[in-house]
Parts: C-alpha cells; sequence; structure tokens
C-alpha cells in the first residue's frame, strides 16, 4: 500500500489531473504532473514538469520523483510508459491503456469476454469501407481506431452522399465502422477496482452529448433497475478482465427493449463521473487515488440525486453570471488560460435529494 506522504505522479495536467491531484493532495499525498503545457490547470495543486508526453527522460524523471504514478487520458504510449517508469511504479498496467486507445482492439476485447459492442467492421482502406458499409447498411458511423475523441475523426454515413468523406478518412487512418445504434439513453458506469480482485461501481449516470461532447449528466439514471444492474454487471466484469485498479468509466447505450451495448471505455476518471464530487460518499478521485495506491475500497453510496452541466468555452458568460446569482450551484472552474468554443473550462452540479424526487419513469 502507498500511504499519505508518498508522492503521486501524474500524466497529464488537464481538469482530471487537477482533480486527481486535489483528492490525493487532501488525502496527505504529493503530486507532481508532467504537462506540456506551463501552468495547466493540475499546476494549480501539483508540481509540474514541463515536458511532452512522448519525452521519456522527462517521464523517468516524474517516476523518480514519485512511489506511484497514474495517467488522466489514454493516449499515452504505454510501451514508452513502461519503460521510462517501470512496472512496479505502475499499478495501472499497460494493458487497458493499450486496448482502450484503439477502437478496433476496444471492440476485439469486448466481444471477446462477452460484453456487447455495436455491429462493427474493422477498416483500413476505400474498397474495405465499401464493403462494411454494404454489410452494415445505412446509417453507420466510420470512427478513427487511435486519438479521435469528443467525436473527432468521425464521419456519420447516412447514405452514399457521405461515402466519399468516409473514404477519405479510412484511406488515412486504421478505422473501425459501426452500424448506427437507435438507442434510447446514454449511460455510463465508473468502476474502481484496487487489486484485491473486489470491484465497486458508482450508480450509473445518463448522459446527455450536445455536438458530440458530453453535455450535462444526471443521476440516477432514469432506466429501470434491471437496466442499472446489467450495467454495474458489465462494468465489473470489464474491470475483472482489465484487473483494473483505480478507475475508469465504462459508455453504453441502452435500447429501446433494454439491452445494453458498451460504446466506449475509458481507463481514467471520466467527465461523467464528475457528479461524484459532490453527490456520493466519496468521489471517482478519491476512488481512483485508493484504487492506484492499494488502498481499501467500499461500494459509493448515492447521497443525492445530482446533474452535472458541462462549462464550455462558449458557455462561460452565462456560467458565471448564474454562479454571482444562485448559492445552490457547486461550481469547479478548472483555472485554462484560454477559453475556446467547444474546451471544457468547467462544470456545474446541483443536488437534489432522492427522497424529494417526484415521478419520473424509472422504478426508484
Ligand atoms: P464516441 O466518440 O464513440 O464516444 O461517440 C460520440 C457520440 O456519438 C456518442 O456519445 C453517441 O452519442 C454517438 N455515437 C457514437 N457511436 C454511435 C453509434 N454506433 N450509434 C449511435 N450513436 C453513436
Amino acid at each position: 500500500m502507498i500511504l499519505p506522504g508518498a508522492t503521486i505522479g501524474i500524466v497529464g495536467g488537464g481538469q482530471l489531473g487537477q482533480m486527481i491531484a486535489q483528492e490525493a493532495v487532501s488525502m496527505g499525498y504529493r503530486t507532481v504532473v508532467l504537462d506540456p503545457t506551463p501552468g495547466c490547470p493540475a499546476s494549480l495543486v501539483a508540481d509540474q514538469i514541463v515536458a511532452q508526453y512522448e519525452d521519456e527522460r522527462a517521464v523517468s524523471k516524474l517516476a523518480q520523483l514519485c512511489d506511484v504514478v497514474t495517467y488522466e487520458f489514454e493516449n499515452v504510449d504505454g510501451d514508452a510508459l513502461r519503460r521510462a517508469v517501470g512496472a512496479e511504479l505502475l499499478p495501472q498496467g499497460v494493458r487497458a491503456l493499450e486496448i482502450c486507445q484503439d477502437r478496433a482492439k476496444e471492440k476485439e476485447f469486448l466481444s471477446a469476454i462477452e460484453v456487447p459492442v455495436a455491429p462493427y467492421r474493422t477498416v483500413d482502406t476505400a474498397a474495405e469501407l465499401d464493403v462494411a458499409v454494404s454489410q452494415l447498411g445505412y446509417p453507420c458511423v466510420l470512427k478513427t481506431s487511435r486519438g479521435g475523441y469528443d467525436g473527432k475523426g468521425q464521419v456519420v454515413l447516412h447514405g452514399v452522399e457521405d461515402l466519399m468523406e468516409a473514404q477519405q478518412l479510412a484511406e488515412t487512418h486504421a478505422c473501425v465502422l459501426e452500424q448506427w445504434v437507435p438507442f434510447e439513453k446514454e449511460i455510463s458506469v465508473i468502476v474502481a477496482g484496487n487489486g484485491s480482485g473486489n470491484f465497486h461501481a458508482f450508480p450509473a449516470s445518463e448522459n446527455e452529448h450536445r455536438n458530440n461532447i458530453l453535455y450535462r449528466s444526471t443521476v440516477p439514471a432514469q432506466v429501470y433497475k434491471d437496466v442499472l444492474k446489467e450495467a454495474e454487471r458489465i462494468a465489473k466484469v470489464v474491470a475483472t478482465h482489465l484487473d483494473l485498479r483505480g478507475v475508469m468509466g465504462v459508455e453504453m447505450f441502452v435500447l429501446p427493449d433494454g439491452r445494453i451495448l458498451v460504446n466506449e471505455l475509458a481507463p481514467r476518471p471520466h467527465n461523467s463521473g464528475h457528479y461524484t464530487i459532490e453527490a456520493c460518499d466519496y468521489s471517482q478521485f478519491a476512488a481512483h487515488v485508493r484504487g492506484i495506491c492499494g488502498l481499501p475500497l467500499s461500494d459509493p453510496e448515492l447521497l443525492s440525486a445530482a446533474t452535472m452541466t458541462n462549462i464550455l468555452g462558449e458557455d462561460m458568460e452565462e456560467a458565471l453570471s448564474r454562479i454571482r446569482e444562485d448559492g445552490n450551484l457547486f461550481f469547479h472552474f478548472y483555472g485554462k488560460a484560454e477559453s475556446k468554443l467547444g474546451r471544457k473550462m468547467g462544470h456545474i452540479t446541483t443536488l437534489k435529494k432522492v427522497e424529494n424526487r417526484a415521478g419520473g419513469t424509472s422504478h426508484f
């Protein structure tokens, strides 16, 4: 076990790194982040090494300063990380990273452990795309296997009119073509592990996206109890097969008949889990720190219904005027120097006692 007083290294100093560091500091750990941007969000609460993620010497230096190393995003080169840090300081390992940073590997992994995903084909050329489209039909969505996030590197194909744009993507990137899923809801589960073989799931949140970026997460998710149970079971199956240490976000589609398909895995704290900071007895960030340090975990309790809304660059003014007027808003601004369209600048959580909720379509 890595106990308070030790130093936690975090590769990546964005808002997730910042919130991991905040929680770690409040537990009595020291924190160092590695990030190329001087004054990155996590540097408000942690020491910073300013370097590129690919700079193995800098990552080694981070490891020398730390008792354990984690990461806040999945697009880190796993081999380089293992070389620079060494397996002993990296309880999460690199397998989850390698699976989650490649959609084709992710889907293959999920299928192998019998977790349902949308029908898909791997596609590396325009010719393969044509075959895959004829097999899966319209509508479908072409996604680059690596490097995409928040809808970047994706083409939705409604019909032949979208084929040319998709062919260009397929010619330049290894891709996955997925059948378009007529889902009723998007939900996600944050699951945590600490090496004991037991896994603990946070209550599923219901997620609304706008322009492919998470807009709002609500708990409890308004779905039947059986769906919640199945979502939790699936998240734990995935965690078990990855021997998860720390937390992972499992994004899912709920179909009209209640079946669940897994869309994506994120081997780190997840935007849809920010509600846990105020609404649960401990947060996803606390769970992550406990998990990577090998400390015990309990089953998280939802203390209050909650809504978490992201603040993007274009929402800053409105968000600032809301927090001037309303004392019931729990606001988090990440301290990013520049506000840009679509950039996540902060989030606001509102709480509502579970007992006071009325109506709704779920079986709560
Ligand atoms: P992703 O980058 O895979 O998380 O996709 C971004 C968003 O696009 C998801 O949150 C969904 O709202 C939507 N989406 C992605 N894949 C599909 C699909 N196969 N069917 C329907 N909607 C999808």
